[in-house]
């Protein structure tokens, strides 16, 4: 049986960026992604923001690895020339009552450490976006944009220049101890297979779960439930009428930050994502939603032409929290809380999750 020094299950952002900080020459480290291409399901699924950390509760990692990873973040994407832009983001207010929200919120942001928040009138407002409606709004200028494709594809750069390798078509099926490290088993390309490794890092985003009930020794009261919770996004056709990333208030819900305009890199601007909890993945957009997308979208851009949507992509939150259920934390469960040496498992890895990665794999690197 082959034997390696860590073992990272998942290509996503977290597998990746995981790699990129424990790979070394002198620790053999192998990726495994149970699919054909890195990043195949939320990693390049989501919003491709660079979160500034307005919402989340004071004090949650949420909030504090949302702050450290955007840090770390802007600095990568620097150094590794990884396209990202600092647009600035607005978040309006289209009412006298969102207008208390809105300050509720700028106290949210400071209690998280964000102190560059710009309370907007609303004649400035319309200075600067002349199509949107608002009563008054809030300039982030921290948060950005990044192409996450290219992210993920530097994360795998940096990793396997520090020797790690990555396998595709790989999935690892049961984890067991042997008293000096891990045993993993699994499938690669159809074939079945078995490794020892002294670490492990279960970065397996939605099957995090999954993995973990196929973990020897770790207690069912460890794994936290999973709450799949679908985000959907219209395209938008032509020249996007904002110079800025626009959101409204926060769903009621807190399930989502409520459909939003996010701009790429290119400029297209597309519109979303909604909040779906669903019983088994499911990545469909249906065509039907383009009314209840208009709708939402016309209380801020009220020149919406509802003909030039048109449905994209979606993605899906791995959540801890149910419907109704106050949201949950990150969970970066170490040795120390299951009791299990040389084991991560990262769960709820959900938005802010691009942003946060670095950071959390400092974490990783720590808890290990
Ligand atoms: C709609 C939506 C919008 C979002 N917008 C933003 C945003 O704008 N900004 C932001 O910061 N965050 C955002 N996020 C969150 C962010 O996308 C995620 O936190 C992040 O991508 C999670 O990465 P991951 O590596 O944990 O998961 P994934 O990208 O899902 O990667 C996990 C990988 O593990 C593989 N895998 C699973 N089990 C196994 C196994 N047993 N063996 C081998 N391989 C396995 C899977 O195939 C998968 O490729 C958004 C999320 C959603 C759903």
């Amino acid at each position: 049986m082959d034997s390696i020094d860590t073992l990272i299950i998942g290509a996503g952002a977290l597998g990746l960026a995981c790699a990129a900080r424990l790979a070394s020459p002198q620790r053999s480290t192998l990726v495994v992604e149970a699919e054909k291409l890195i990043g195949s399901h939320t990693s390049s699924r989501n919003s491709e923001v660079i979160h500034a950390g307005l919402y989340y509760a004071p004090g949650s990692l949420k909030a504090e690895l949302c702050l450290e990873g955007r840090e770390r973040l802007y600095a990568w994407c620097a150094q590794q020339q990884v396209a990202h832009r600092r647009i600035g983001k607005l978040l309006v207010a289209v009412s006298a009552a969102e207008h208390s929200q809105l300050d509720a919120l700028a106290q949210n942001a400071a209690a998280c450490g964000v102190h560059d928040l710009q309370a907007l009138s609303q004649a400035r407002l319309q200075r600067l976006e002349p199509a949107l409606r608002g009563v008054a709004a809030l300039l982030s200028p921290s948060t950005g944009i990044i192409d996450s494709h290219a992210y993920l594809q530097s994360l795998l750069a940096a990793a396997e220049q520090r020797g790690a390798q990555l396998v595709l078509q790989t999935r690892v099926d049961r984890l067991e101890t042997d008293g000096d490290g891990w045993i993993a088993s699994g499938s690669s390309a159809g074939e079945p297979f078995r490794l020892r490794a002294q670490r492990v890092v279960n970065a397996g985003g939605l099957f995090a779960q999954q993995l973990a009930q196929h973990t020897a020794g770790l207690a069912s009261a460890q794994i936290p439930p999973l709450h799949l919770c679908q985000g959907r996004y219209f395209s938008y056709s032509g020249r996007s009428p904002f110079q800025h990333l626009i959101y409204p208030l926060p769903e009621a819900n807190a399930a989502g930050l409520g459909i939003h305009a996010t701009l790429d890199l290119a400029g297209q601007l597309r519109f979303g994502p909604d909040t779906r909890y669903l019983d088994s993945l499911d990545y469909r957009v249906d065509e039907q939603l383009r009314e209840p997308f208009a709708a939402a979208i016309r209380r801020y851009y009220p020149g919406l032409d509802g003909a030039r949507l048109a449905p994209g992509y979606s993605g899906i939150r791995p959540k801890l929290a149910g419907i109704g259920e106050p949201p949950a934390d990150f969970l970066i469960q170490s040795p120390a809380a299951h009791g299990l040496p040389g084991l991560v498992n990262l769960f709820g890895i959900e938005s802010p999750g691009l942003t946060a990665s670095l950071a959390i794999a400092e974490r990783v690197a720590q808890a290990l």
